[in-house]
């Protein structure tokens, strides 16, 4: 599927949640493009997985913030293929850095740099512990099985909806609390 059609599909897919991310996070390797960058030398041409681009620049389109968080360790050579792929103008945050945290680290220092709460995340990865762990700082988190697609971007903007939801509900239930009302099914049904 060529970009623009991949574009526009993901901006239809955008169009039918009312609950939007403020901002999507990608890890490199295995989530936007197919190899690990740290093996590969510089001099190359890279390519993205083949709905990579549409989706990014679906996002873009409809308003929406991207980030890159990836624990390569070399971040010139990730810092070289962005270039190349040109891409760089589409990422508000880049943390590149290995680190013994599964990227919470990286997650801690978008939100510093954005303003962005956890919650107004959604994050695409290829790693099941980087999932575990930034999913329990409050960020959405999807893992993608070969790169990301628009299959993994419906099923991110669902559960994002899905986890705002549950927030929104908490937050009614802790109000009723507070106000010393009793948070019963009746009242608390959506
Ligand atoms: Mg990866």
């Amino acid at each position: 599927m060529a970009d623009d059609k991949v574009r526009d599909e993901a901006m239809q897919i955008i169009g039918m949640f009312q609950i939007l991310p403020r901002l999507v996070v990608f890890d490199l390797d295995y989530t936007l493009w197919p190899f690990y960058c740290e093996c590969r030398p510089k001099r190359e041409m890279p390519s993205l997985y083949p709905q990579a681009k549409g989706i990014m620049s679906g996002l873009k389109e409809k308003g929406i913030q991207m980030a890159i968080a990836s624990r390569s360790p070399t971040s010139d050579i990730a810092n070289t293929f962005i270039d190349k792929l040109n891409i760089k103008s589409l990422f508000v945050a880049k943390e590149i850095f290995s680190s013994w945290t599964h990227k919470t680290e990286h997650f801690q220092k978008i939100h510093t740099r954005t303003g962005v709460p956890f919650t107004d995340m959604l994050f695409f990865d290829d790693e099941d512990r980087n999932i575990k762990s930034v999913s329990k700082m409050g960020v959405t988190s999807i893992l993608v099985g070969d790169g990301v697609t628009l299959g993994a971007l419906r099923q991110g903007l669902t559960e994002f909806s899905q986890n705002h939801n549950t927030i929104e509900k908490n937050k009614k239930v802790w109000r009723n609390k507070y106000s010393g009302k009793a948070p019963s099914s009746e009242t608390d049904k959506d």
